[in-house]
This record gives structure tokens, C-alpha cells and sequence, in this order.
């Protein structure tokens, strides 16, 4: 073994000592208009753990919308935004997301977690003060460790403690980011008591919608719409279109001044090429078969009810989650990957969430209900579920 992997093994092996080992399933879809149906290890199963909570991954107008995009267009789009990769189908894109979201401008990044990076490159500061939600996305909390910049972490949802936090801040230039929805525990963030301590603080609210965005709102138009807040309450929105809308990528949307400096700043946006012109032509085709097709929020949400139902009459402890992320805490983690394992066995795919992605003691497993699913996928999840032990094995 070089002297290379001799540590790289080491590493690994404690890794695999505290349990955290990763390792990826090999997945492939049977049928793209039913996008939950899967087949992993020879088997086919329900998918209870992806983010395409409208099933439009495999919908008909979209794929045919990329499809065509490639014929008129090529794959690749060969340069960053600021050369020549700036195409008309991202141009009409980001048009179309900032008119669906109110707000003047949107800019297109290639994924989520390079949208947040691009927030901390592109508008933080030495000196600035930032405050984060404790369970932010990663994404979002690197946006604001990897700067020069007082960082602070609250509480989970907790306004007393930012409150204490902003108060006793000096610094000029205050930001307070956070998830809209958390992406590991579904509930949802305080929207208005947040935009209040911003204003009362003169602190300026950076909002991540990524679970949000095509799933709340009667259109889809995500969090802060749905809670009638403004673009002077929340300043930066920022949403993902790899998730809800079925396709790939993610925006910020704000004031055109905002759009100016994180093109001139950002850099994620400067320093990438951009994504496939196609890619921007499904996302298109996505949102307006988002907003047409209202019935797939109405399917879910009929779904997410049905869960939650059925679970408490089975007596799962589940949390106070009211959205499509619903999970179920298992303590620890060799339990967690236990009933993963037990479940995939049935033909269900729900994932073990462990440390680091989750705090210690809090493995879980992170189901996730999409409009794709039938109700006797949820049934028959449900009854694998009230047949498997959830407490910690002894150890
Ligand atoms: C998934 C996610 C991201 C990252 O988005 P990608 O497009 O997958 O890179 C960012 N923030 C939150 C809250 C997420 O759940």
C-alpha cells in the first residue's frame, strides 16, 4: 500500500468504526412517468427518499422539452456565463423564475450548494456578522464559515436566541440565513418572526427554499410567497430546481442591484461553466407544468396527511413535520442503517440519515412523500413499518 492510502485507509477505518460509512445504491428508474418506481440490487421498490415531491423528473413535457433542446442546441454550453455560455434558454429561464417569484431579477447557478457558496463570495464581507440556523443545509453553512466573517450559529428555530445574538452585535453589516424548510427534519422555519428581527436589527435575510419552492404556495412559488412576505423583508431568496421541479440547478432571486454584484462577485457563477442550454429548457417546461398542475400539490399534501394519520395510529413517533420530509428518529445509527437494510429488503428505499449530516443521537430514518407515489405505497410503507422494532439495539 502507497503511503497515501496507508492514511486514507486509517481514515476510512474510523469512519466505519463510528458507523458513518457511506455508501451509494446503484439505482435505476423502470419507468420515467413513475419516477418512485425503482429497481436497487435486482429488486424492484418504492423510492421513499428522493426530493422529486411533484414527479416531474419523468414528465412527459419536460423530458421532451430537454429532448428537443439538445436537438436545437447541442449538449454542452461551452463557457462560464460572463464568455459565451449565457444562453437565450438561460436568459428566458431566469426571466420566467423572477416573474413566477415577484421579484425583479433571477440568476441561474448550477447547483444549490454552489448558489449558497455564491452568496458568501459574492455579498459577505470581512467584518459582516453573519447568524445561521443551527440545522442549515451545509451548503448554507459553508457559505458563511468560509468568509472572513463573524459567524454565529443559533438555536434551531429558536428567535430568542438569534435575538440575542443580533442584539449584542456590533458589527455593521448584519445577515441572517436560513432554510425555509429543513431538509433533514421537514418543519419549517419562522418566516415573519424572522423578517421582524432582521428589520428591528437592520439585518438583511437570506432565505433557502430548496424544499419549498414548487410545493408551497397555490402555483408553487415557494415559502416566502405563501407567507405574503416582501422583497424588502426578505432581500435574497435563493431555490433549487433539482428537487420539486424534477430537473437540475438552482437560482437567487432579488433586486437587480443584488443580480449585478453576485454576477460581478460571485464566485461559483463567475468561475463555472455554465449548465447545458437543455437543462435550462426542462426547468422551463418544469415550471410551467408546476404551475399548471396544481393537482400534484393537492395529491401530496393529501398524502403527507394520510402518513401522518396512520403513522399516529400505529404509534410511530414522528415529529412535528407538516410537510413532505417526514421522519422518524432512531437514536442510533447502526439501528437506522438496521431498518434501512430491513425495509429496501421489502422494497422500500428510505434512508438512513447519520452524523455528520444529522447532530449525534439523532440518526433517522428521512422519508420523503412524493405526488408520484399511489396511496397504497404509502399503506403498504406504513404496514413494513409497523412491523419492524424502532428502538435502539442494546448495545
Ligand atoms: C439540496 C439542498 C441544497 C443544495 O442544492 P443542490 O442543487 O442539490 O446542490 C441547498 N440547500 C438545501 C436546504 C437543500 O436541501
Amino acid at each position: 500500500m502507497s503511503r497515501l492510502d496507508g492514511f486514507l485507509r486509517a481514515d476510512l477505518s474510523i469512519i466505519n468504526h463510528a458507523n458513518h460509512y457511506r455508501v451509494r445504491k446503484i439505482v435505476e428508474i423502470i419507468d420515467p412517468v413513475s419516477p418512485t418506481h425503482v429497481r436497487v440490487s435486482d429488486r424492484e421498490c418504492v423510492n421513499f427518499c428522493s426530493n422529486d415531491y411533484l414527479g416531474l423528473s419523468g414528465h412527459i413535457e419536460v423530458r421532451h422539452a430537454m429532448s428537443a433542446a439538445v436537438e436545437r442546441h447541442g449538449v454542452g454550453s461551452g463557457a462560464a456565463h460572463l464568455v459565451t455560455g449565457h444562453s437565450i434558454e438561460h436568459h428566458a429561464l431566469e426571466e420566467e423564475l423572477a416573474a413566477f417569484v415577484g421579484r425583479e431579477r433571477a440568476l441561474c447557478y448550477s447547483t444549490g450548494y454552489m448558489a449558497n457558496l455564491g452568496i458568501g463570495s459574492g455579498l459577505l464581507k470581512r467584518g459582516d456578522a453573519v447568524f445561521e440556523d443551527r440545522l442549515n443545509h451545509a451548503s448554507l453553512l459553508d457559505a458563511g464559515m468560509h468568509q472572513d466573517v463573524n459567524f454565529s450559529r443559533y438555536r434551531h428555530n429558536d428567535m430568542e436566541s438569534l435575538q440575542r445574538m443580533l442584539q449584542a452585535s456590533v458589527c455593521d453589516r448584519k445577515w441572517v440565513l436560513s432554510d425555509a424548510v429543513f431538509s433533514m427534519d421537514g418543519d419549517v422555519a419562522p418566516l415573519r418572526e424572522l423578517t421582524l428581527l432582521c428589520q428591528q436589527h437592520s439585518a438583511w435575510l437570506a432565505i433557502d427554499d430548496a424544499h419549498g419552492f414548487g410545493v408551497l404556495g397555490d402555483r408553487g412559488q415557494g415559502s416566502v410567497i405563501a407567507a405574503g412576505l416582501s422583497t424588502d423583508e426578505v432581500p435574497i431568496y435563493m431555490a433549487t430546481l433539482g428537487k420539486a421541479t424534477g430537473v437540475f440547478g438552482a437560482f437567487i432571486a432579488g433586486s437587480s442591484a443584488l443580480i449585478e454584484t453576485l454576477i460581478q462577485k460571485s464566485r461559483t457563477y463567475v468561475f463555472t461553466t455554465a449548465t447545458p442550454p437543455a437543462l435550462a429548457a426542462a426547468a422551463r417546461a418544469a415550471l410551467r407544468v408546476m404551475q399548471r398542475e396544481s393537482w400534484r400539490r393537492e395529491v401530496l399534501q393529501a398524502h403527507i396527511k394520510r402518513f401522518k394519520k396512520s403513522a399516529q395510529q400505529l404509534g410511530l413517533a414522528l415529529t412535528d413535520s407538516s410537510t413532505a420530509i417526514q421522519p422518524l428518529i432512531v437514536d442510533d445509527e447502526v439501528k437506522a442503517l438496521e431498518v434501512s437494510a430491513t425495509l429496501l429488503d421489502q422494497g422500500f428505499v428510505v434512508a438512513a440519515i447519520r452524523p455528520p449530516t444529522v447532530p449525534r443521537g439523532t440518526s433517522r430514518l428521512r422519508i420523503t412523500l412524493s405526488a408520484a407515489h399511489s396511496e397504497s405505497d404509502i399503506d403498504r410503507l406504513l404496514e413494513a413499518l409497523s412491523q419492524v422494532s424502532l428502538s435502539p439495539t442494546p448495545a
